[in-house]
C-alpha cells in the first residue's frame, strides 16, 4: 500500500494543470503533495539539467500548506476565486520576484532582490499558483541556447548532450522534465517558441502588450512580450487568462477584454478556417526532418477541416537585420541603467555577449548612424508589420516551422557570433509585427521534439488555441515524455 501509494503521488509532477485542478477539487491530493512530487523530481534530476537557479522549498511548501486549508474551507469557491490554487509553477529569472533574488542570469545581478513582484507574478501568485523557483536563461535573455548565462548553461532532457534553446531555456526543459506544472518564460525574438520547439512542450508568445512587462529585466522594450510554458494548449490558455490584462504600470499594455481563451478555444470550430502557409517560411534553410514533421502537421490541419493556403510573405531573413538592430538599441539603452550605483554589480560584471549588444547598439543609435540604421530599421518593421496586416486580410492563422533545426549541441552558439538570430529567424517576424504564436510539438525527428507554431492578428490568441486544441486532441505528441524521465 505504501509503495502504491508513492508510486501515485511521485507522478503527480507530471500532471498537466487542468487534471490537476480536477484531483485537487476532487481531493485525490493536495497541493502539498504536487509540490512535493515537484521538489523531489527537481531533487532527481536537475543535476543535470541545470533548469533553476534557485529553488524556494520551504515558502513553495508553506504556500501548499495554505492553499490546501483554502481548499478544505472554501470548496470549489476557492477555484472560482483563485484559478490555480495549489498549482506549482517556475518563473524564468528575469521576473522580479519580491525577496527572491532576480539575476537575469548576469553577475551583473547576482544579489539583486527586488523589493517587489512583477505584474505577471502577483497575477499568478494572486492566482493562488506557487512559485518554485527561478529558471535559468541566456544573460539577459541574449541568446537561443541558454549557453551565455553566466551561471552555466541547462540541457535539454531530451538529450543531455543538447542544448533546450533559449533564451526561456530553463523554464522549457523545467516543463519537459515534469519538475513543474507550467513556467513562465518571456519571449523578445523566439526566446519562448524556441526552447519550446527544442523541448517539446507548448510556448506562448502572446501579442505585444497583452502580458505586462512591468517587473520583468528590459531586454528590447518594444518586442518584449511574457507568456506561459505548459504541457499542452488548455493548459496555456488558462495560464495567459491569468496572465493578461491591462497594468497601470505598463503604459504598452493592452486594455482589450481579455477572453476566457479556453472556452472559446474549446468552441471553436476548424472547419472552413484558413490557414496560411507562408511559402518564403518554408524557403529558409530547414532540416529535412523539421521540414517534414512540419509538412505533416499542415496536412493533420486540412485533414481537420482547415482550408490551407499558400500565402507570400516577406522573407523572414530581413527580420534578422531588422531585429539585430532594434534589439541592440534598445539593449545600449535598457542596460545603461545597471551602472553599478543604485543596484547591481559594477559594469565590469557583464559577461562577453551583453557588452558585444550593448557596444552595437551605442553605434546604432549614435548621431551620424542612426538614420542609416536604426531609423532605417524601423522603416523596414513598418513594412513586416503591413505585410501580417495585409496576409491577415485573406487568411485566419499562418502556420510555419518555429525553428529551422533540432535542438543543437551544446557548444554550436559559440560557432556563430549571430547564433540567436540565426536560429529565432522564423519567430522574429511575429515579435517585429507584435502578433502573437504559440508552438506546439508535431513529431520527432532522430528522437527530438519537431515544433510547429501558429500566428494570428493582434489579440486573437483564442483562434491559435482553438486551432491547436483540435491538434493536440488529434494527436499525442504533446504526451511523449524524454527517455530519462521515464526511466524511474
Ligand atoms: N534569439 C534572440 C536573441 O538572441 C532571442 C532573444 C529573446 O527572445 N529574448 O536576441
Amino acid at each position: 500500500m505504501r509503495r502504491k501509494e508513492f508510486l501515485i503521488v511521485s507522478k503527480l509532477n507530471e500532471l498537466t494543470i487542468r487534471s490537476a485542478l480536477e484531483g485537487l477539487k476532487k481531493r485525490d491530493f493536495k497541493s502539498e503533495d504536487l509540490v512535493n512530487g515537484c521538489l523531489e523530481q527537481i531533487k532527481k534530476y536537475d543535476t543535470q539539467i541545470h533548469a533553476f537557479l534557485k529553488v524556494v522549498e520551504d515558502q513553495a511548501l508553506e504556500k501548499a500548506r495554505e492553499a490546501d486549508v483554502e481548499i478544505v474551507t472554501k470548496g470549489d469557491t476557492a477555484f472560482i476565486e483563485k484559478p490555480l490554487l495549489g498549482i506549482p509553477y517556475a518563473a524564468k529569472d528575469n521576473y522580479s520576484t519580491k525577496n527572491i533574488t532576480t539575476t537575469a542570469a548576469s553577475k551583473v545581478l547576482e544579489n539583486y532582490v527586488p523589493p517587489f513582484d512583477a505584474t505577471a507574478i502577483k497575477k499568478l501568485n494572486d492566482a493562488g499558483a506557487i512559485l518554485l523557483g527561478k529558471t535559468n536563461l541566456d544573460a539577459f535573455a541574449h541568446g537561443s541556447s541558454t549557453e551565455t548565462s553566466d551561471f552555466g548553461t541547462s540541457y535539454n532532457p531530451w538529450d543531455l548532450s543538447r542544448v533546450p534553446g533559449g533564451s526561456s531555456g530553463g523554464s522549457a526543459a523545467a516543463v519537459a522534465a515534469h519538475m513543474c506544472l507550467f513556467a513562465v518564460g518571456s519571449e523578445t525574438g523566439g526566446s519562448t517558441r524556441g526552447p519550446a520547439s527544442w523541448c517539446g512542450v507548448t510556448g506562448v508568445k502572446p501579442s505585444y502588450g497583452r502580458v505586462s512587462r512591468y517587473g520583468i529585466v528590459a531586454m528590447a522594450s518594444s518586442t518584449d512580450s511574457p507568456g506561459p510554458l505548459t504541457k499542452s494548449v488548455e493548459d496555456s490558455a488558462l495560464v495567459l487568462k491569468v496572465m493578461a490584462g491591462k497594468d497601470p504600470f505598463d503604459a504598452t499594455s493592452s486594455p482589450a477584454a481579455v477572453p476566457d481563451y479556453l472556452h472559446e478555444a474549446e468552441s471553436y470550430d476548424l472547419r472552413g478556417v484558413k490557414i496560411g502557409r507562408p511559402v518564403s517560411f518554408f524557403e529558409m534553410d530547414l532540416e529535412e526532418g523539421t521540414k517534414q514533421k512540419v509538412n505533416e502537421a499542415v496536412e493533420i490541419f486540412k485533414n481537420l477541416g482547415a482550408e490551407i493556403i499558400d500565402v507570400d510573405m516577406l522573407s523572414p531573413k530581413y527580420s534578422i537585420a531588422v531585429y539585430t538592430i532594434l534589439q541592440r538599441s534598445e539593449v545600449s539603452s535598457n542596460l545603461a541603467r545597471l551602472d553599478g550605483i543604485r543596484y547591481g554589480n559594477d559594469r565590469v560584471s557583464f559577461g562577453f555577449e551583453a557588452k558585444k549588444r550593448m557596444m552595437l547598439g551605442a553605434y546604432t543609435l549614435s548621431a551620424g548612424y542612426y538614420d542609416a540604421y536604426y531609423a532605417k530599421a524601423q522603416k523596414v518593421r513598418t513594412l513586416i508589420k503591413e505585410n501580417f496586416d495585409e496576409v491577415f486580410r485573406k487568411v485566419d492563422l499562418l502556420i510555419a516551422p518555429s525553428m529551422p533545426c533540432v535542438a543543437l549541441p551544446v557548444g554550436e552558439s559559440a560557432k556563430s557570433p549571430m547564433f540567436g538570430e540565426m536560429m529565432d529567424v522564423l519567430n522574429e517576424p511575429a515579435c517585429i509585427a507584435g502578433v502573437p504564436g504559440v508552438s506546439v510539438p508535431c513529431g520527432f525527428d532522430e528522437g527530438l521534439p519537431v515544433g510547429v507554431q501558429i500566428m494570428s492578428k493582434m489579440n486573437e490568441e483564442q483562434k491559435i488555441f482553438g486551432a491547436l486544441l483540435k491538434f493536440q486532441k488529434a494527436t499525442n505528441f504533446h504526451l511523449e515524455k524524454p527517455a530519462l524521465i521515464k526511466e524511474q
